[in-house]
This record gives structure tokens, C-alpha cells and sequence, in this order.
């Protein structure tokens, strides 16, 4: 447990934070900055994921966790990832799915891909619109953005020049979240957006400047070589090893600290009780970043829920409050696996991972620089991984008149979808490797293949977060509904024929023979009764354009097979668990500045508050909601605190 405690503060704090993720731990330190210097307490139910406490760097997980060549074995790391599971998926033949969320100092921001998209500006102004509040919108939303981020456009190989063109007015430059293009494409990465291009997708020059529709490079949250989280910039004490601001002493950080209730005085909050029975005290506030699926669990086992569930599970309720848990919205994801010919001749980066001595050496040479180097890290594994390209697809009108799907929609949901710059899915291009044992067909790479993240935009089904008992310990009950709108069904079917159809194009077939459908090569059975029958269909497709695409049946009835009974995948960016609106709206479970409707003193600050689909990468949106509700806070308070020397913001490094 890390503990810096002063006896001034004893067990009541002005402000509690619980969970010191993405949202919570900037919101955390953007309090204990202002001019007010408020006592705060942050809990985290995960390890400090700051620490450097091993004299071997290649001991310290917490620093492997910031190579970004690493992403993949973060993931895995099971002390930071909660891998939660789905129920049963009804419309998925059943299926329970994993899903990753992050645990520890910077939560998911410690674990996430590091994809810096902020979005469709007119998200921003639908979520201003229906909250109330222009904080959230294209102007007041974005400029805050810009605030809080700090965009670095240097170190773009030549050669990558032209696909990217950043307008330095839609980015920020001096705040303490970095971002920055890739400095290392992956291979065939720019044969992916010109390939894009050809099937008729626009290019982006930039795809951060609030209109993203077109095929262009991704900026990532990395700086120096390094991961950048919540954490890494917010949450530093001396020694750590993040390369961003160092808290200040009013700011206390307690990890491995689960809270298992808030307490209430009647209906106000007055603090909370974590495991073992402890208990800590808000003179002012309770504020919950828990996360989408934590934070309404926390609710929900405080008695603020839908009162019928909770007396049913013999939980006092405090505040009826039916929304709590509902409304999930999420981006359903697939992966495709485009298989490299094996002729191409494969960058330095994505040979790493078939040669595990040139892996470990890199991993070296990082861990090395970045000790050293005061957090400037070098190698191939600063690099590579921490790039990627992206489409963001608008299927056209002639093409949406044709599915029934689209025929039987609302007139509400009809003009959201044909808003202009509102894209209705995603096409994510990644590294992929060959894992050990598993062979490609003749005349593929034996190396590698790319990944491909298809991300569903603008979901239609909502999930739902509940309890199945009153005990802390139990896990949460996480039912996404994947699938349980037939239009999501049809727009994944149209992102698979439309990211075969791009791969077919000239720029993508020069450099890949195929597409891997997952789980087809394994299971014999499953391709259509027989590997003859396979090997059968196999030849078809390739006579068909020379595109291998692992046998499946390609028709819409085949594709819709596969995703249900194999493809469709958790969906990474849950959130609106916590629905945020204004006075009347029904939904409501919070107001914009994220106080709890209906008792005093608590707040919520996470991505469990957002109420309509953003289609961007949510990160962004937790930091903003973080700014958003800590200034409601410090505003709300301005009145009974007292104005003090503002503590002095440090960065590590400077
Ligand atoms: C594998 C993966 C890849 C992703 N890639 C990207 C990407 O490239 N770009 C992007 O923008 N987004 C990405 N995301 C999503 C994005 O990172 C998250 O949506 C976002 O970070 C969530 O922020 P948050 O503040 O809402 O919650 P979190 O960051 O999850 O923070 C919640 C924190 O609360 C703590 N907590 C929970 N319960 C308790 C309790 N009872 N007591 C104390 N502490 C508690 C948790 O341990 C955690 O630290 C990815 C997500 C995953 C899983």
C-alpha cells in the first residue's frame, strides 16, 4: 500500500476521488492544483503502477507496461486488467466474452492502445445539446481538448509526409496529455490508406480535427518513446516513473484500496467505506471515476439504483434511481488478420515478433534509454506498435436503400445516420503477428500478418450493468446486448465485404494474398463441412479476384453466421452507464457536472456518464468529462474555501 499520510488530514479529506483511472487520476490532481489547495484522497483498487522499485528495469512490469511495442503483453498482465466477463450473449449463440478494463494507477489508460481520436465535432454538439451544456460541444468541448492535450506533429518518417497534414488549430500544444503521429509506420500502413483512397474512402490529412471521415494515420498518447496515461502525467511522486506532473503533498494516493460503499448521512454523501471495513470521510465531496462498469456497481451496492432491485437483494436503498446501470452503449468490435505475400519486404518492426531474441533485446535497449535517458526511450520498441492508420466509413445513401435493416429504422435514427460527417463504422489498422505453431498457406508470409480492428459505430443496442448479489466481491453483471439490434447486425456485415473490398484493391493486393477470419483454419468443420470443401471454396475465392479469404461464405447470410457463432468481439469503449442529462430527460442519472440527481455531495467522473455513442476513441472523452465536472467542483466550492498559495505544478523532467 503506498501511503503518504499527514496527521493533519487523519481520516477526513475535502474531496474523496475513488479510482485512479484515465478520469479520475487527472481530475484528482487538476483539484489538488487549484488555487483552493483542497485536501484530496484518491483510491485505487489496483497496485501503483508508478513505482520503480526493483534495481532490475526488467523486473519492473510497471515499466514494460509503458513500451508501446508491448501493448500486447500489457493487455495480458493480469494484475492491471480486470478481464472481466460478459454473461451469456443471446444474439452471439451464447457466447461470454472477455472484456478488458484497466486496473491500477491511470486504469485503462494504462492498458488501452494509445489511439488518441477525439472525433466528429457533431458528437460533441449532440452531447452538449442533450446534457445542456456547451462545455461538451465543438467550441467550448474541443477548446478544452486543446487545453488538456499537447500535440507534438514532428518525427513523421519523409516518406509518410503525404498522408499526413495536421491543422495546428484543431490541437492543443501546453497541456500535460501528449499525443503525437506515428513515428514509425507499420508495414504497409500507407498501401492501407491509399488502398482506402482507391475504394473510395477520402483521405484525412488529419484525422484529429473533428471531421474524421477518410482514411488517414492515427495519433497516439505517447511522448518520449513512452506510454502516456493518467498516471504517467498526473500522478508522479519523486522516483516514479512517469515523465509528466508530480502531485502535490495535499493530493494523497492510496493503492489496492477497493471501495465496497459510499456512505451516506441521509441522503448526502459523507464518504466511504473500502474493504476490511476502514472508513475515510469527504468534508466536502465523494467523487466516483470507477468506470463504467465499477462505478454503477458502486452505486447500485450504496442504494442508489432502481429501488425494486434493490430490495430485492436486501440493499437499502438511499435514492430510487431506475437508470442506474442502463443505457450501456458500446463500440462492438472484429478482428481480421490481413496475411502479408510473402514477397513484401517486412519492415524492421514487424520482424520483432517472430524473432523473440531481437524482442528481448529491444525490450533492453528501452528499458535502458528511458532509465537513463530522463524518459526519453529509444529503439524499435518506442516505435513500433505505437502507430497506426485508421478509416472512418460513411456507407453511402444507394447503398444503405438497400438493406431492409436500414428501411425499418426510425426517422430520428435515419437523419442522425445521414448527418454528413458522422461516420457509421471503423476500419483500425494494427500490427498482428504469427503466433508460435500456427502456419499461413503456401506463398504468405511466414512471418506476419496486419491486424485489423473493425470498430462498429453509432451502436443501437444497449447493454446493461447489474448486481446478482449484495457482496462487493461478486463480479458485476455485464450484458452489452451485442446484437440485439438488427441494424448493427447489418452495418458489421457491410464493414467486413467493405474492408475485403478495400484489401482487394491494387495498393493492398501488391502486399497481401488474403484475410484470416478468425477461428476458420482451426476448425475444419466449421468451413463448411470439410477441409475438401474448404480447400474448395478457397480456390473459388481466389479465382474471384486473387483474394484468399480463409473459405468462408462471403454471402450476407455466411458473414452473419460467422459473427455470431465466432467474430463479433467485446467492445472495449463501454460507456453511458451513468447517463448525464439535463432537468426532465428520464434518463437521467446525472446532471452536467456530474452530480447524482437526487442526493447531495457525490459526483460522478467517468465514461459511464456519456449519453449518446461517441464515435471517437473514449479516452478523450474521459479526460474531458474530467475537466468538465473538476471545475463544477472547484466552482461550487469557491465560495466556502479559502484562497491559498496555488500549489506549483512540476513536471518530472523539466
Ligand atoms: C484493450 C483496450 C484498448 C483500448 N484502446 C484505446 C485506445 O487506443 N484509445 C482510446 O481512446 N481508448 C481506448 N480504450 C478505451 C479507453 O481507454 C477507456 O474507455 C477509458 O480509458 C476509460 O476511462 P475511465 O476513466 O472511464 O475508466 P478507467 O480508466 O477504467 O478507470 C477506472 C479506475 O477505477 C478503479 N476502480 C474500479 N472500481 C474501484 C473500486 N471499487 N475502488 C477503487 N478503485 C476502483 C479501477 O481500478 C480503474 O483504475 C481501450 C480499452 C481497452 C480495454
Amino acid at each position: 500500500m503506498n501511503i503518504h499520510l499527514s496527521a493533519a488530514y487523519s481520516e477526513s479529506y475535502d474531496f474523496i476521488v475513488v479510482g485512479a483511472g484515465t478520469a479520475g487520476g487527472y481530475l484528482a490532481h487538476k483539484l489538488a492544483t487549484s488555487p483552493y489547495s483542497p485536501s484530496v484522497l484518491l483510491l485505487e483498487n489496483g497496485p501503483n503502477t508508478l513505482s520503480n522499485n526493483t534495481n532490475n528495469p526488467a523486473d519492473n512490469p510497471n515499466l514494460k507496461s509503458l513500451i508501446p511495442g508491448n501493448f500486447a503483453e500489457n493487455v495480458a498482465r493480469p494484475d492491471t486488467n480486470y478481464m472481466y466477463k460478459t454473461v451469456p450473449q443471446k444474439h452471439l449463440d451464447d457466447r461470454v466474452l472477455v472484456y478488458h478494463r484497466g486496473r491500477g494507477l491511470g486504469g485503462t489508460s494504462n492498458l488501452n492502445y494509445m489511439a488518441w481520436i477525439k472525433g466528429y465535432k457533431g458528437d460533441f454538439d449532440e452531447w452538449a445539446e442533450i446534457v445542456g451544456d456547451q462545455n461538451y460541444g465543438s467550441n467550448e468541448g474541443w477548446e478544452r481538448i486543446k487545453r488538456l492535450e499537447s500535440f507534438d506533429p514532428k518525427g513523421l518518417p519523409k516518406a509518410y509526409e503525404k498522408y499526413a497534414s495536421p491543422d495546428m488549430s484543431s490541437h492543443g500544444t501546453m497541456g500535460p496529455i501528449h499525443n503525437t503521429l506515428p513515428t514509425n509506420p507499420l508495414p504497409g500502413m500507407g498501401s492501407f490508406i491509399d488502398g482506402c483512397v482507391e475504394a473510395g474512402i477520402p483521405r484525412a490529412l488529419d484525422t484529429n480535427c473533428g471531421q474524421n471521415i477518410g482514411a488517414g494515420l492515427v495519433n497516439m498518447a505517447i511522448y518520449k518513446g513512452a506510454r502516456v496515461s493518467s498516471a504517467t502525467q498526473c500522478l508522479n511522486e519523486e522516483g516514479d516513473i512517469g515523465t509528466g506532473l508530480i502531485r502535490p503533498r495535499n493530493l494523497e494516493v492510496r493503492t489496492d484500496t477497493k471501495v465496497e460503499k459510499i456512505l451516506f448521512d441521509h441522503k448526502t454523501a459523507i464518504g466511504v467505506q473500502v474493504e476490511g471495513g476502514r472508513k475515510f470521510f469527504a468534508k466536502k465531496e465523494v467523487i466516483i471515476s470507477a468506470g463504467f462498469i465499477d462505478s454503477p456497481k458502486l452505486l447500485l451496492l450504496s442504494g442508489i439504483g432502481p429501488k425494486a432491485d434493490l430490495q430485492e437483494l436486501g440493499i437499502k436503498v438511499v435514492h430510487d434511481s431506475p437508470n442506474v446501470g442502463k443505457n450501456m452503449l458500446d463500440h462492438s468490435t472484429v478482428l481480421l488478420d490481413p496475411i502479408f505475400k510473402q514477397d513484401l519486404q517486412v519492415p524492421t518492426g514487424n520482424l520483432l515478433f517472430s524473432e523473440p531474441a531481437r524482442v528481448d533485446a529491444e525490450k533492453k535497449l528501452w528499458l535502458d534509454t528511458y532509465q537513463n535517458g530522463k524518459g526519453e526511450a529509444r529503439g524499435e520498441m518506442a516505435r513500433f506498435g505505437a502507430s497506426a492508420g485508421v478509416a472512418f466509413i460513411k456507407f453511402t445513401e444507394e447503398e444503405r436503400e438497400q438493406w431492409p435493416e436500414w428501411q425499418a429504422l426510425s426517422d430520428e435514427d435515419r437523419s442522425r445516420f445521414l448527418d454528413k460527417g458522422r461516420p457509421d463504422t471503423e476500419i483500425f489498422y494494427l500490427i498482428g503477428y504469427k503466433p508460435p505453431g500456427k502456419d499461413f498457406p503456401e506463398g504468405t508470409s511466414p512471418n506476419s500478418y496486419a491486424r485489423l480492428f473493425l470498430l462498429h459505430q453509432n451502436h443501437l443496442a444497449r447493454g446493461t450493468i447489474s448486481l446478482n448479489s449484495s457482496n462487493p466481491s461478486d463480479a458485476p453483471v455485464i450484458d452489452p446486448q451485442y446484437f440485439s439490434h438488427p441494424y448493427d447486425v447489418r452495418i458489421s456485415i457491410e464493414t467486413i465485404k467493405k474492408a475485403v473490398e478495400i484489401f482487394k484493391t491494387k495498393a493492398l493486393s501488391a502486399h497481401f494474398v488474403g484475410m484470416e477470419f478468425k477461428g476458420c483454419a482451426e476448425d475444419p468443420a466449421w468451413i463448411q463441412d470439410s477441409p475438401e470443401k474448404a480447400e474448395e471454396n478457397r480456390l473459388k475465392a481466389e479465382q474471384n479476384g486473387g483474394f484468399y479469404v480463409n473459405g468462408i461464405d462471403m454471402t450476407d447470410k455466411g458473414i452473419e453466421h460467422w459473427l455470431k457463432s465466432k467474430g463479433l468481439d467485446q467492445g472495449y469503449h463501454g460507456m453511458g452507464t451513468l447517463r448525464m442529462g439535463k432537468a426532465g430527460d428520464k434518463m437521467r442519472v446525472v446532471d452536467s457536472k456530474g452530480r447524482v440527481v437526487g442526493v447531495d455531495g457525490l459526483r460522478i467522473a467517468d465514461t459511464s456518464v456519456i449519453p449518446v455513442v461517441m464515435n471517437n476513441h473514449p479516452q478523450v472523452s474521459a479526460y474531458l468529462i474530467a475537466d468538465v465536472v473538476a471545475d463544477g467542483i472547484l466552482r461550487d466550492h469557491a465560495a466556502s474555501g479559502k484562497r491559498q498559495k496555488r500549489q506549483k505544478i512540476i513536471r518530472r523532467f523539466d
